[in-house]
């Protein structure tokens, strides 16, 4: 039934001459077919009423039924976007950018026209841009100036249930938006759905006065599933021995999803089974395809999952959580589960949030092993027992719940919300860590007590601006004070970006030697500056990247981002100017914003953090490894197997002092 689309003439929307090839017209015809195989097509009319009928509605279905790029689609065609334009936000910046793709490819427009998106640092939108995707942080973002998002008629939270910190504050803003909105004469009301993949929507549903919920089959078959016989401690290890052991029997065509933990870990898999794969006792076997897919990966390299295979190969992709729902990988029979994720966690009371590697929940131990039977029966591998299994936490605790809260917190202060502890947000965090992250806030000078009530301060306002957390933006503006602005943009530019250096496996000595030039005692922080000098002084030359083992992309990718916060910095009258070779200066700049991450050596030869006194080592990748400086300027800390400090700068307590005097004070360090 073609009815709701008309021809193919009427999916390219008559815009402009149709210029296209015979194979594109095959091309979309196929793109059809799959659009009306989808689960959700059946349900088109059925929801479009109640989309219509409901100012808010939450959407219950299976992973790859088609809500996420279908919903958005249909209530283009049924022209519900006339008004306002439909805005859709997801937790990650690949899924946002690769849907977008997807549904542009599917409605046959360029992306940036009718179909966009817009995510940090990035994006492809203009002003005929009618179905948006985003992230939840830029969504939040923008309501900043404008709160009541008077620009869409239709704002879509997509994957609620992962209950990312953004998303959930978008809850609080998107309920009073809408209210605000239908007490203002004339305006439009804001139509707002929520999309989940797993069932525990009644907390959302009582959340927006008991709105409906629809629910949309599914596909699914089923699954035959296998535990590991005994507790494994290395889950990288058993995840990679039963990747092998399903290689020597699966079928070729039968592809294999493996969930392991973060980047660094990932890469490492990938270059280790694709050596391995070389093995001559494997000639038998289909030729393995192996791929990474993570938050930061390039868009070329995400899109790379979705490219079918050559006849003979066989697919392995390496993913972090966000193949768990967002994203849907067709092929998959075999899941390979390690059970582990790599989250954002936060100690209340000091200042800084870490990443960990943990035990996922049992939710979403069941969401990836459906990834395994979405076409066909399929099976997955559990790297765990029964009993481990049994053990995990039957639903991810809410990230409002375990993270640092002063960004968020700043970006409510702008947005003018008055009281941030009577906001009404889904899952309220605790008085402790609101109070907690206000401290922080006011330590950083963002936010000030006025006639007993906590007040955004000027400089908190201008730090609300920049789309980095508030230490950052903090450490951005003492730039004037201390003249090295350029060299902080540089460096945090550099930050926001992923790994400028390349560390091909096997040509890793090659690859320090190479860098040793930019390699500075002061530290990674200054280090970086170094690199990025360099690669601006060396016109920014692919050739000269390669030759010194750094990535190209993301160099480029550092000066983008670096632009956006010259811009940034000219709003807020903040000026420009560089130190030279005064580098001093550049890391006193830095501790600024970033004086809770401080680690201090003890007489035993180890460090401790001041904030929370745990122990931490410097990475083996630091500029600084091998050397004991007194005290270390960590940018993150990493916790996997030990507590990793990253990034790091030497710095002086006299300087600390300085800077924070009562905070330090506290600390009682050695000066
Ligand atoms: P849901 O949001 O319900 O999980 P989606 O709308 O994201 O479902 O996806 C529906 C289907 O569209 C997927 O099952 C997949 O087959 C297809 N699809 C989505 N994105 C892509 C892509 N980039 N390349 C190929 N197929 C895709
Ligand atoms: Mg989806």
């Amino acid at each position: 039934d073609n009815s709701h689309y008309g021809t193919l003439k009427h999916i390219n929307g008559g815009r402009g001459p149709m210029q296209k090839t015979f194979r594109d017209t095959d091309n979309l015809r196929s793109l059809l077919t799959q659009r009306h195989a989808l689960p959700i097509f059946p349900v088109r009319n059925e929801l479009l009423q109640e989309l219509k009928k409901h100012q808010t509605l939450i959407i219950l279905g299976e992973t790859g039924s088609g809500k996420t790029t279908q919903i958005p689609q249909y209530i283009h065609e049924e022209r519900l976007d006339r008004k306002g334009g439909v805005c859709i936000t997801q937790p990650r910046r690949v899924a946002a950018i690769s849907i977008a793709k997807r549904v542009a490819e599917e409605m046959n427009t360029n992306l940036g026209g009718l179909v966009g998106y817009s995510v940090r640092f990035e994006e492809a939108v203009s002003p005929a841009t009618k179905l948006k995707y985003v992230t939840d942080g830029m969504l939040l973002r923008e309501a900043i100036s404008d709160p009541t998002l008077s620009r869409y008629s239709w704002v879509v939270l997509d994957e609620a249930h992962e209950r990312t910190i953004n998303t959930d504050v978008l809850f609080g803003i998107l309920k009073d938006a809408q209210k605000t909105r239908k007490s203002t004469p004339g305006q439009d009301p804001l139509r707002l759905i929520i999309m989940s993949a797993t069932m525990d929507v009644d907390h959302f549903s009582s959340y927006f006065a008991n709105c409906p919920v629809r629910y949309v089959e599914g596909r699914q078959y089923p699954i035959e599933m296998f535990y590991a016989k005994k507790q494994e401690d290395d889950y990288v290890m058993t995840a990679m021995t039963t990747v092998f052991q399903i290689h020597q029997k699966a079928p070729q065509q039968h592809d294999i999803l493996v969930f392991l933990t973060g980047q660094e870990e990932i890469d490492s898999a990938v270059a280790n089974i694709r050596q391995i794969a070389k093995d001559d006792s494997l000639a038998e076997c289909p030729r393995l395809k192996v791929l990474p897919l993570y938050a930061a990966l390039p868009a070329h390299q995400q899109l790379d999952v979705f490219r079918p295979t050559a006849p003979g190969e066989r697919k392995v992709i390496i993913s972090t959580n966000i193949a768990e729902t967002s994203i849907t990988i067709p092929g998959i029979r075999y899941v390979v589960d390690s059970g582990r994720a790599k989250v954002r966690t936060y100690h209340p009371g000091s200042g800084f949030d870490a990443l960990r590697v943990k035990k996922i929940s049992q939710a979403q131990a069941w969401q990836r092993m459906g990834r395994a039977g979405r076409e066909a029966p399929g099976n997955c591998y559990r790297g765990y027992t029964r009993q481990e299994f049994d053990a995990m936490d039957v639903n991810p605790t809410p990230e409002i719940l375990r993270s640092n809260l002063a960004s968020v917190i700043l970006q409510l202060l702008a947005m003018g919300v008055k009281n941030v502890l009577t906001f009404d947000f889904i899952d309220k965090p605790s008085a402790a860590h609101i109070e907690a992250a206000m401290a922080q806030l006011t330590s950083l000078g963002a936010v000030a007590v006025q006639a007993e009530s906590l007040v955004l301060t000027e400089a908190g306002g201008k730090m609300a601006q920049f789309p980095l957390e508030p230490r950052y933006a903090k450490a951005i503006l003492s730039g004037p004070e201390y003249g090295c602005t350029d060299e902080v943009l540089s460096i945090i530019s550099a930050l926001s970006s992923e790994s400028i250096f390349n560390n091909p496996s096997g040509r890793k000595d090659a690859a320090v030697n190479a860098r040793r030039k930019f390699t500075s005692v002061e530290g990674d922080h200054i280090t970086l500056l170094k690199v990025i000098r360099a690669f601006k002084a060396a016109k920014k030359n692919k050739m000269w990247c390669h030759e010194n083992f750094l990535n190209f992309r993301n160099l480029t990718y550092a000066l983008e981002v670096r632009k956006q916060l010259v811009q940034v910095c000219q709003r807020c009258g903040v000026t420009i100017t560089s130190c030279q070779q005064n580098t001093d200066s550049v890391r006193r700049c830095l501790a600024t914003g970033l004086y809770t991450n401080v680690a201090e050596l003890q007489l035993d030869g180890k460090y401790l953090t001041l904030d929370t006194k745990q122990e931490a080592v410097l990475h083996p990748s630091s500029a600084l490894w091998g050397g004991k400086p007194a005290y270390v300027l960590f940018t993150e800390l990493v916790h996997t197997g030990k507590t990793y400090m990253h990034l790091n700068s030497i710095v002086d307590p006299q300087w600390l002092y300085e800077i924070a005097p009562d905070y330090f004070r506290k600390k009682h360090i050695k000066t």
